[in-house]
């Protein structure tokens, strides 16, 4: 399904590159073209799935949910979640609020809770992912935005969420 830009509608746009799933832990889709908006400037996901398809996907069979490892991550995405912790934490404090926008079972978070971080907050539509993230992590992650307290926070990752959902 290809959309126009989320920001500002407009339906002419740039090819800038074509993301490739080379694995097949993904099963909603082998690809997607990353595009720019030629007014705007807004780059974003250009032919993915509908939201109605996402929905399902996330609750019936996100990748995240590791139904073959019991919840775990494998050591390949431990060691991933260690070097953003290691390049983000001199930036931040141990009092610092981290929200993590599309955080899956909370891994990510998991990683900076493990080194003294507190405050941390996951968002996640999976409804399985969430119940990982506090059996396995002990993270509180809401199903969405609504659920959420009003507030400020230090650090937001949303970076993969912002490429490819309709919001
Ligand atoms: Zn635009």
């Amino acid at each position: 399904m290809v959309r126009n830009c989320p920001i500002c509608n407009n339906d002419k746009v740039t090819f800038l590159f074509k993301q490739n799933f080379n694995n097949d832990t993904i099963s909603l889709m082998e690809s997607y073209y990353v595009v720019s908006c030629d007014r705007c400037n807004m780059i974003y996901a250009y032919d993915i799935p509908s939201q109605e398809e996402f929905n399902k996907y996330y609750k019936e069979m996100s990748k995240y949910e590791y139904h073959n490892n019991n919840g775990m991550i494998s050591d390949g995405y431990k060691n991933h979640f260690k070097n953003i912790f290691k390049f983000i934490q001199p930036h931040i404090t141990k009092e610092s609020k981290i929200l993590d926008i599309g955080c899956a079972t909370g891994a990510l978070l998991n990683e900076f809770k493990e080194n003294g971080y507190k405050n941390v907050l996951g968002i996640e539509p999976s409804e399985q992912c969430t119940k990982v993230a506090m059996e396995q992590y002990g993270i509180e992650v809401s199903n969405n935005f609504n659920n959420m307290q009003e507030g400020v926070c230090d650090l937001i990752n949303y970076f993969v969420f912002c490429i490819r959902t309709h919001y």
